[in-house]
C-alpha cells in the first residue's frame, strides 16, 4: 500500500511531459523543493490542468522512484491577476526562479514560501514600485539564506559608530576610520535603517514601510551592485525581463 502525503507550498515551474502529462517543481514546507509528476494533467477536464506557476495551496502526493506523483490538489490562490499582466508576471517568474535557486530538497523552506507569498501579493496590489519590491525581495532571500551583507557594524573593525560608507569588497558597512576609496559608496542613516529593517523584519511586514526617493535610490543601488558581485547565477527570467526593457 502506498502512503500519501499532503504538502503545502507554491508551484515554481511547470513543464510538459509526453502527450498528456506535466512535471512541476513545488516549494513545500514539509519537503523543501520537490519535483512532482502529474499524469494526465494536460488532458481537458483533468483537475491538475489549471495548475501552474504561482499556484499556492495543498498538494496530495506519493513518493515515486525519481519524483513525487500528484494525487490531487486544493489551491488557495492562483495569482491569476498577476499571471495575466505580462509586466508583473515576468517579475513574478524571476522571484520564483530566484527562490528556486536557493531552495533545496528536504529543507524547511517555510520562510521562503511566506516571502514569495507576500511578494506576489505586493506586486498584485501595486503596494510599492515593482523595482523596489524586487530589491527588497532579493535582500530578504539573502537574509533568509544567511548570505546578507554586514550592515550592523563595521565589516573591518566591528565598530558600531561612524558608519557612513558601504564597501562592496568587504561585504558590509565600514566606519570612518576603516574607509578607503576602493569600491565604496556613501550611505545614509536612513538607508542603513532600511537594510536593517529588510533583514530583520518579520516576513509578513516586509513591504509595510515607505522611504524617500533618495533613500530608495541608495538602497536599490547597493542591493543591485552587491547581487551583481556575489550572486553570479544567470537567471533565465531576468534575461527576459531585460530583453523587454523591464529591468
Ligand atoms: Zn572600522
Amino acid at each position: 500500500m502506498r502512503d500519501n502525503l499532503v504538502v503545502h507550498g507554491i508551484i515554481l515551474f511547470q513543464s510538459a511531459v509526453g502527450e498528456n502529462d506535466k512535471r512541476f517543481v513545488i516549494l513545500t514546507r514539509e519537503r523543501g523543493k520537490i519535483t512532482v509528476f502529474a499524469r494526465g494533467a494536460r488532458r481537458p477536464g483533468n483537475q491538475a490542468m489549471a495548475l501552474g506557476p504561482f499556484a499556492v495551496g495543498e498538494f496530495e502526493v506519493y513518493e515515486g522512484r525519481e519524483a513525487y506523483n500528484l494525487v490531487k490538489s486544493a489551491i488557495k490562490n492562483y495569482f491569476r491577476e498577476l499571471a495575466s499582466d505580462p509586466g508583473k508576471a515576468y517579475y513574478g517568474f524571476y522571484f520564483l526562479e530566484f527562490a528556486a535557486y536557493y531552495a533545496v530538497e528536504n529543507a524547511d523552506e517555510t520562510e521562503l514560501i511566506n516571502l514569495l507569498y507576500v511578494t506576489l501579493r505586493a506586486i498584485e496590489r501595486d503596494r510599492m514600485d515593482i523595482n523596489l519590491i524586487r530589491r527588497i525581495f532579493e535582500l530578504k532571500v539573502l537574509a533568509i539564506e544567511g548570505e546578507y551583507p554586514n550592515v550592523f557594524e563595521c565589516a573591518s573593525c566591528g565598530s558600531k559608530d561612524n558608519l557612513n560608507a558601504f564597501s562592496f569588497k568587504r561585504r558590509g558597512l565600514v566606519c570612518d576610520k576603516c574607509r578607503s576609496d576602493d569600491d565604496m559608496t556613501d550611505v545614509s542613516g536612513s538607508c542603513i535603517y532600511t537594510m536593517h529593517y529588510v533583514i530583520t523584519a518579520d516576513t509578513a511586514q516586509i513591504y509595510a514601510f515607505s522611504i524617500t526617493d533618495e533613500v530608495k535610490k541608495q538602497f536599490m543601488y547597493i542591493v543591485a551592485k552587491y547581487l551583481n558581485m556575489y550572486v553570479t547565477h544567470d537567471f533565465k527570467s531576468l534575461e527576459v525581463l531585460e530583453s523587454i526593457g523591464l529591468k
